[in-house]
């Protein structure tokens, strides 16, 4: 079955809707299904619980058991308490996919290659599966995935991330949770908040005002909340405006519990979150993780619920009231989830073929072409030679490193020129890549038979040019490998001096000196985060395929032969070099001040008019689209809807993400634009159709500090309709009444 390159939007539902059937036990549409009902069961099911336990059992539901502890190898473990008929509670980490060893569960592409395809059904989709597989094998929680605004692209967790907008990471992860909950099992977001890099993770400072902190990072989160309502949040490592984020009142209880109306419980990020019990528990910390416990490498897991939240609750320190809501939060999210009912069954069967199928359509949707001069892709499967070089083309693929990976089913394919070195604020992560067995080599060599395919490691750049020097296309294959707990120290392709464990020579070096001998030269990145690229001039074609999931290499040859056409769009911004970054370097200090305030990502470009090496929003097709006819129409209750023409001008199907960005009025004193809606349109070649896009009222706002509250200021708005936020293909404007929301 072809899976990615649809005729109509109707063929595409119509797959979607065979994969969630087929893989997913059923799932619906994404963008159709209402936010599972709250259950108000699960409310009087949980307090009529909460009034049999004794202290003891409550304190013991609200801490982990420590790292290492899960019988299931997962992330976290709390035992049940079999007399309450409370099963024990695994839990798992789950970004991309179920992060055990020896699961062998499904590695999805990364969250941020699912960003990049810009489509909420996968969203749905990938969250259904993770939560599928992770129940199969007996977890009642799943801690992902992470939706933290790219602030900093360097940070080492880009790759878990949903880009640096927070509209596009809200409605994404709006639908993953989604899909997470149409199984037994309680969804998580996470970092809350202002984890935006993992230098001093721990203990650094993210200092914020306050419309920055409403308008960007807090923005995804609200939008899950309201809209999705997740079981679990996850607070962050980091301080946030001088406090820690677990201890932080403001940000639990004032705006996550009073205001959005959260009903689900806040878990702290593992170990060195919390330093202080009765400030936590008083803040609205409701579990602490991972509890006390084995210490690997030494690391200070150290719970301080575990020693002392009991005797806080005693004396009075922490209300017993407080210590009631904490487990009354637990116990409601896993009734609501369904786990009281039908606790899981561990050794489930994962069904392979389903999670393949929908690895594959992921990395197909994800890959964003970057440029394609002279239409050099697709590939002719006709050609007679190909060089194929470096990044392990003829191994496998890469995945980001951290506690999001998945671990590759038969161990590493690629050996680590370092093993058993570590990385990280602690040294506690493993500084050697995994790589998935899904190898471009054979992929490509499968789809072009006939042509003499030849592969060099890149070890040697002399004899990698000479052979493209042979070949009529040579594609270079470069990676870039980043990982939880260490930032990368720039965006340039390593080398074995900044990836001693991971890379043998210089990339930049390679495709310098492959390129200047070429034919037609084509560049696939796997990556985790935006590339910096001095040889882009030289380059004809250059692939932008994240870190793609264990049919990473399928999913190329794919893409490379047209047997799909791609339809990914930047979710961050590539600069041209760092210098162009608010911050050049990575502050190293006690405090990370966000100085930039809303001019972060496309919104600094900008407004320092600054030519990023690619827009966010950017990404080629092999086909062509014209837009016109935008008209504008007043939605009712301050909403705007949309209406154009977009039509496919060539001569193959393909899908373009229809974008539009809002400008407000001068007098808000705002970024030049910001994105507010979008619609991933398919459409057979040669065909149009008429677009409908509605944006409600509040992607206009603004938050005011003076009344703590949402409004949209009065005025003309601009709007930009296009595929990129650098192509304004339709502009025009409306004029809105100001309104509080
Ligand atoms: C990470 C979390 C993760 C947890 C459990 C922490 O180091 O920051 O994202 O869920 O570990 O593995």
């Amino acid at each position: 079955m072809k899976l990615s390159c649809y005729a109509s939007e109707t063929a595409r539902r119509a797959l979607l809707a065979s994969l969630c059937l087929l893989a997913l036990g059923g799932c619906g549409g994404g963008k159709d299904v209402a936010p599972p009902d709250l259950d108000a069961s699960a409310d009087a099911r949980a307090s009529a619980l909460v009034a049999r336990m004794t202290l003891d059992e409550k304190v013991q539901l609200v801490h982990g058991a420590g790292f290492g502890s899960s019988p299931l190898r997962g992330g976290g473990f709390i035992p049940g308490i079999p007399r309450l008929g409370i099963p024990d509670l695994n839990t798992t980490d789950g970004t991309g996919g179920v992060s055990v060893e020896g699961a062998e569960a499904t590695a999805l592409p990364s969250q941020l290659g699912l960003a990049a395809s810009w489509d909420p059904d996968l969203a749905f989709a990938y969250g259904a599966i993770v939560a599928k597989e992770a129940r199969a094998l007996g977890f009642v929680e799943l801690l992902g995935g992470g939706i933290n605004l790219i602030r900093e692209p360097r940070g080492g967790r880009s790759f878990e991330y949903l880009g640096e907008d927070p509209v596009l990471t809200g409605l994404m992860a709006t639908q993953r949770t989604l899909g997470v909950q149409t199984h037994p099992i309680v969804s998580t977001v996470k970092h809350f908040a202002l984890n935006g890099q993992e230098t001093r993770r721990f203990d650094a400072d993210s200092r914020v005002d306050e419309r920055t902190l409403r308008e960007l990072y807090l923005l995804g989160f609200e939008e899950v909340v309201k809209q999705a309502r997740p079981g679990n949040v996850m607070c962050a490592y980091n301080l946030v405006n001088g406090t820690k984020a677990c201890e932080n009142a403001i940000l639990l209880t004032d705006i996550l519990k009073t205001e959005w109306g959260f009903q689900g419980k806040v878990q702290s990020d593992w170990g060195l979150a919390v330093t202080d019990t009765v400030k936590a528990a008083n803040a609205g910390l409701d579990e602490e993780q991972p509890g006390a416990g084995p210490v690997p490498n030494g690391f200070d897991g150290f719970s301080r619920f575990t020693v002392n939240l009991k005797s806080s609750v005693q004396i009075g320190a922490v209300p017993a009231a407080r210590l009631d809501d904490m487990v009354q939060r637990k116990l409601r999210g896993l009734f609501r989830a369904g786990v009281m009912d039908a606790p899981p069954t561990p050794g489930g069967r994962i069904d392979r073929e389903a999670g393949n199928l929908l690895a594959r359509q992921v990395a197909e949707q994800s890959m964003v072409l970057l440029k394609n001069q002279d239409r050099l892709l697709p590939l002719s499967a006709s050609i007679a030679s190909i060089a194929v070089i470096g990044g392990h083309a003829d191994a496998g693929v890469l995945s980001g490193g951290g506690s999001a990976s998945v671990p590759p089913p038969h161990g590493p394919t690629v050996a680590c020129r370092t093993p058993g070195a570590t990385k990280g604020n602690l040294g506690f992560f493993s500084a050697c890549a995994a790589w998935y067995p899904s190898a471009p080599l054979a992929a490509i060599r499968a789809k072009a038979p006939q042509a003499a395919v030849t592969f060099h490691s890149g070890e040697d750049a002399a004899a990698a040019a000479a052979a493209a020097a042979a070949a009529d296309v040579t594609v270079v294959f470069a990676t870039q490998w980043q990982g939880e707990d260490w930032d990368l120290d720039s965006l340039a392709l390593p080398s074995a001096l900044t990836d001693p464990s991971n890379q043998a020579y210089d990339q930049n070096a390679l495709i310098a000196a492959v390129a200047a001998r070429a034919k037609r030269l084509v560049v696939v990145l796997q990556h985790g985060t935006a590339v910096t690229m001095p040889w882009l001039d030289q380059t004809h074609a250059v692939l932008a395929a994240w870190y793609p999931g264990a049919q990473g290499g399928p999913a190329i040859a794919n893409v490379l032969f047209g047997e799909v056409n791609p339809s990914g769009k930047l979710p961050l911004t590539f600069p041209r070099s760092e210098a162009d970054l608010p911050q050049p370097v990575i502050p190293t200090g006690d405090t990370v001040v966000y100085g930039e305030g809303l001019n972060m990502g496309y919104r600094w470009f900008d407004a320092r008019a600054i030519t990023p090496l690619f827009a966010f929003g950017h990404g080629l097709s092999y086909t062509s689209f014209a837009y016109s006819g935008l008209s504008i129409h007043d939605g009712g209750q301050g909403d705007v809807r949309l209406r154009l023409t977009l039509r496919n001008t060539g001569s193959r199907a393909g899908a373009d993400v229809v974008q539009v960005y809002a400008s407000l009025p001068a007098a808000a004193n705002q970024p030049p634009k910001r994105l507010v809606a979008w619609r991933k349109v398919m459409l057979a070649a040669g065909a149009s159709t008429t677009v409908d896009i509605s944006v409600p009222a509040r992607r206009f706002a603004v938050w005011d500090v003076t009344a703590k509250a949402w409004h949209v200021p009065p005025g003309t708005f601009g709007l930009q309709v296009g595929g990129s936020s650098a192509d304004p293909a339709q502009t025009g404007s409306v004029v809105l009444a100001g309104r509080r929301l």
